[in-house]
């Protein structure tokens, strides 16, 4: 079960503020219930990936930076394909550095389920940057690019994205509505980045 933490932590201050009172018996009840309600909503929204109608999860890839195209089926109703996720880890290496990470799966499931959400699987996805190096995150943090110190490229659980004729503000709804992790929004360099560490969004 995931639990959202900024709307879990919202409701906790007032709470607080409440003295257990006849008074105030009501509003407690009504935090109460709202607290609970919030915890059944997120066990409701655990990533459930939704394969195509043969059974298949595919991906099609386009990669920025080296040119790269990879159509791929990485995963059936078996489980995940370990060749086609070496190829997907090779494909998304630190394209400064060539060394290769091996990915969390899961980003593989929410790139497949975002191009099922804005309603046509076989979208072809521009990869702007997949996998970094901290050499490659620190080279870009000290030259300006609004890198994260901490970025969860560097564990190989986020991925930057364009999807060419989507407006990528529809990709930025899209991708929060899934609730898989982050998700940050980079208007003027026309992409969206998405992990799939914590809830949040910037
Ligand atoms: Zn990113």
């Amino acid at each position: 079960m995931q639990i959202h933490a900024t709307s879990v932590a919202s409701l906790f201050p007032e709470s607080f503020a409440l003295s257990w009172s006849p008074n105030n018996l009501p509003r407690i009840l009504l935090l109460t219930l709202t607290f609970t309600t919030g915890l059944v909503f997120h066990a409701g929204a655990e990533p459930k990936p939704q394969p195509l109608s043969d059974g298949s999860y595919q991906l099609h890839l386009v990669h920025t930076h080296t040119g790269e195209r990879l159509n791929i089926v990485y995963r059936d109703g078996a489980g995940y394909d370990p060749q086609s996720l070496a190829r997907l880890n090779r494909y998304l290496r630190d394209h400064r550095t060539s060394e290769v990470h091996e990915y969390d799966p899961r980003v593989f499931d929410l790139l497949h389920d975002l191009t099922t959400a804005l309603g046509n699987p076989a979208l072809e996805i521009d990869v702007v940057c997949g996998y970094r190096t901290p050499w490659s995150n620190e080279f870009l943090r000290t030259h300006g690019h609004g890198v994260a110190r901490h970025s969860l490229h560097m564990q190989a659980m986020a991925i930057d994205i364009r999807i060419p004729g989507v407006p990528t503000a529809q990709v930025r709804d899209a991708a929060l509505a899934l609730h898989r992790g982050g998700v940050g929004y980079y208007a003027a360099s026309d992409f969206v980045h998405v992990d799939v560490g914590r809830i949040r969004h910037w």
